[in-house]
């Protein structure tokens, strides 16, 4: 049995289509969704549709968050402050049901998803070096868990101590725990344009993150016709 696992879609549907399309191909039959389905793109309804359909094990991210309440969003930086105003007015009550319903953490089968970290689930913090991972593996209970919010793929491995790998392929060993970022399938910020998701191989017990190439064009054309910040089409192609 093979997962795709996949987060941070914020509403780009291009790269959805093109991640899901390829977890098809390389035999997936399960889906589980790390989180921020909506914000930044031109098709949060699209997504959320699909999702749902596909009614796989979810967890919220903070723009899944952001965009079910009523607050002021004077936090945000600008361009996520536009982008969540838009989203904001064309979701149905009824997405904003789902969002409001879905959970920090969730455990699927023998591994865990949650969105930001472990430690604080709701707090929204970002794991960016092997310091915040520590923490998290002290809420880490299952050998395996799964996570997005920074948009950069990383695997973290704790065995006597923490460390990233090198590599963005690994094959769990017993007695060792992998906190693994799964990327962002709809903006990635690590200066690669492509989607980018993992497959978790259940038989091998290997994960794999994979990058994938999706009609970008049509995704910024989308954003700028929808009247989102031009930026945000834009630094779809820087990947950051
Ligand atoms: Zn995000």
């Amino acid at each position: 049995m093979k997962y795709a696992v996949f987060g941070d879609i914020h509403a780009n549907l291009e790269a959805f289509q093109a991640v899901l399309e390829d977890a098809e191909n390389a035999g997936c039959t399960e889906h589980v969704c790390v989180g921020d389905i909506v914000g930044y793109a031109a098709d949060p309804n699209e997504c959320l549709r699909i999702v749902r359909e596909l009614e796989c094990p979810v967890v919220k991210g903070n723009h899944d968050e952001e965009a079910i309440l009523d607050t002021s969003l004077e936090g945000l930086n600008p361009l996520a402050r536009q982008a969540m105003e838009w989203t904001r007015f064309r979701l149905e009550p009824e997405e904003k049901e789902y969002l409001g319903n879905l959970k920090l953490v969730r455990q699927v089968k023998d591994f865990t998803i949650v969105h930001a970290t472990l430690d604080t689930p709701g707090g929204w913090t970002y794991v960016t070096n092997k310091f915040d991972a520590m923490a998290s593996f002290s809420y880490q209970f299952t050998q395996l868990c799964f996570y997005g919010h920074t948009h950069t793929p990383r695997i973290y491995v704790k065995g006597d101590s923490v460390e990233p790998s090198d590599d963005l392929s690994v094959r769990l060993e017993m007695g060792r725990k992998y906190f693994i970022n799964v990327g962002s399938a709809g903006q990635p910020r690590d200066g690669d344009w492509r989607a980018s998701y993992a497959i978790y191989d259940v038989e091998n017990q290997e994960v794999t993150v994979r990058r994938i190439e999706y009609d970008i064009q049509k995704a910024q054309d989308k954003i700028v016709e929808a009247g989102l910040p031009e930026m945000l089409a834009h630094r779809l192609s820087l990947g950051k």
